[in-house]
Order: C-alpha cells, then structure tokens, then sequence
C-alpha cells in the first residue's frame, strides 16, 4: 500500500476511534418514521402533529420535488398508492401505468386527496389494522410548511425537537432536469439547520449523493447513510469519512438463530461504532414484528441486544415509553 495512503488511514482511524468513546455514550433516539404513520396516513401534517406529541427526538420527511420545483413530503416518486390521482388526473398516468409527483405543480399536488397506503394493484391496505383507507380529509404539503409546524411547535411548547429529512432518489431526480440535494440543503439552511447541533440530520440510500453533499454541496449537516444490502455493509470505511450515521434494516442487525432459537448478532453495529459512525436502524412497528413475539421484545433486541443509537418507528409513543424504562 502506498505509504501516504497507510498514515492517512491510521489518522482517520486514530481520530474516528476519539469520536466513537464520546459517541457510545450519547442518548438513544426515537425517530418518528412519516410521522405517527401506525395512527394517521403517513406523512400528513395530522400525522406530524400526532408525532409531535409523542416526543419523539426527530420527526421524519421524504422528500420528492413537484414539477415546479417544491419539495413534497412523500415517501415515494409515485403518488398512486397514498392519493387518489387516479380519480383527479386519471389522463395523466405514465407509459408504466404509474403517476409522479414530478409531474405535477405543486398547486396541482395540492388537490388530491392523502389516504392510508394501499396496495396499487390489489387495491387492499398495506397495513390493515392501521387508520380506514379513504377516511376524512388529508393533503400533500411541502417541506417548508412541515418545518415551519415544527419550529411554531418547539416555540409554543418550548420542547426542541428535530427533523429528519431524507432525500429521495436523486438520480430520478437529475435524470428529470432536478438537483434535488441542492434546493433541500438550501432550504435547510434558510431555516437555521447548518450544522450538526442544529436539530436536523439529513438521510439518503445513495452513497454517491451523500458523499457529494458533504464534499461538493460543503454541508455541514449530521449526515445518516442509509443501508439497504448486505453488500452494502462492506463500505463501512468509506462512508465513515463523511457520514456521521448509517441507518441499516433492523434485519441486518440479526445474522442468524441457532438451533435453540437464541439470536447471532451481526458485526454491523459494533463495525459501524469502531469507526465513529452512529446507527439509527428501520423500521420498528408494533404491527409487523418480524417473527419476534411482542414489540417490547422487538425494541429489547435492537437497542440492547444489538446497541443501536436510535430507531426510526412507526409508533414513536411505544418506543419513547420504552427508552423510558
Ligand atoms: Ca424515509
């Protein structure tokens, strides 16, 4: 190995092992994934004020860009199976039968109704027992609206809690004309999140867009680097020099059972922590337990059996009740 690239190497190792003492020790985070989505469609404003309440550390937004450029929250670049597009602009499905928020203004996006998520093609609800499909009335909203709710809401509560956006397929994005990363950073910015004690960490699946965002865009923002493969686990080393977190499935946190049932952990969180990178797993929900027998369990196994630092959930007032214990 090159002797320049050797030392390098120690220097990083050396100071990412300094950081990772300080970090064992910080608080657990409970992360409200799109909102209080177990009680309320996700990602609606209801949902996020539901969240809200809970106390939650973070509150997260996905976010996609309308034709005109305005961030929806919206976990996905479709808007067949949260809305009812279908009904409103039934002429405006693409060639794969599927509908985009790109597609759309956002004056447009504003009309449709948000219902609980279903199925496209089985037309049935992803999660049954969660709040009726169709039911009262929800609407999109953009991403400066929800921070603007949650900022009111830490002034008149004088609780102080965090957002956490993630960027949605960014390549989608370039690919229609959009530099996505840049028009959220900016917007962050704009309202005072610029650091990483600024009360908003900023996720992403692409590596390649995270690393830009902190090298190229010049963030300075606490950056989680989402996880979604194995192979994906063996960059480990190279997303800890820009990244601050990865955010694996709570399945890569469990290797296997053994013949008696007891759980083989994996090597991610304790590989991540060596190298100073914090983990916030997905998705905890207390009505799709994974072949676990009770959502306490669930909670059990990842924070203190695996030792993760935070966990994004779909129930955030199980897991805040939890954390208290
Ligand atoms: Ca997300």
């Amino acid at each position: 190995m090159n002797k320049f690239f050797f030392l390098i190497s120690l220097f990083f190792i050396f100071n990412i092992n300094a950081q990772n003492i300080m970090k064992s020790n910080t608080k657990k985070i409970v992360i409200a994934h799109r909102g209080a989505s177990g009680y309320l469609p996700e990602h609606t404003m209801e949902s996020k004020a539901m969240a809200y309440a809970m106390k939650p550390d973070y509150i997260e937004q996905d976010i996609v860009l309308s034709k005109d450029n305005v961030p929806i929250i919206i976990h996905d670049i479709y808007l067949d199976d949260v809305t009812n597009v279908l009904e409103v602009y039934p002429k405006r499905v693409r060639n794969d039968d599927r509908f985009y928020v790109i597609d759309f203004t956002y004056n447009e996006l504003l009309q449709l109704n948000v219902t609980e998520r279903f199925d496209q093609k089985s037309n049935k609800m992803v999660f049954p027992k969660r709040f009726p499909a169709g039911k009262s009335h929800f609407r999109l909203h953009s991403l400066q609206d929800e921070i603007e709710m949650i900022q009111g809401l830490n002034k008149s509560t004088g609780n102080s809690i965090g957002i956490y956006p993630e960027i949605k397929d960014p390549e989608f994005h370039r690919k229609n004309g959009k530099d996505i990363s840049k028009i959220v950073i900016d917007i962050l910015s704009n309202y005072g999140y610029k650091t990483k004690s600024d009360n908003c960490i900023l996720q992403c699946f692409d590596a390649k867009e995270l690393k830009r965002m902190r090298m190229e865009l010049k963030s300075n923002l606490f950056l989680t680097q989402l996880i979604e493969f194995p192979k994906d686990e063996k960059l480990l080393l190279d997303y800890a020099t820009y990244a601050d977190a990865i955010g694996p499935w709570i399945k890569q946190l469990i290797k296997r059972f053994d013949e008696n049932g007891q759980i083989i952990y994996s090597d991610l969180v304790n590989d991540a922590h060596r190298l100073g990178l914090q983990v916030h797993a997905y998705t905890f929900r207390a009505d799709q337990l994974e072949n676990i027998p009770t959502f306490e369990k669930l909670l059990e196994i990842g924070f203190i059996g695996t030792g993760i630092d935070g966990a994004f959930t779909d129930h955030p007032d199980k897991v805040v009740e939890f954390l208290k214990k």
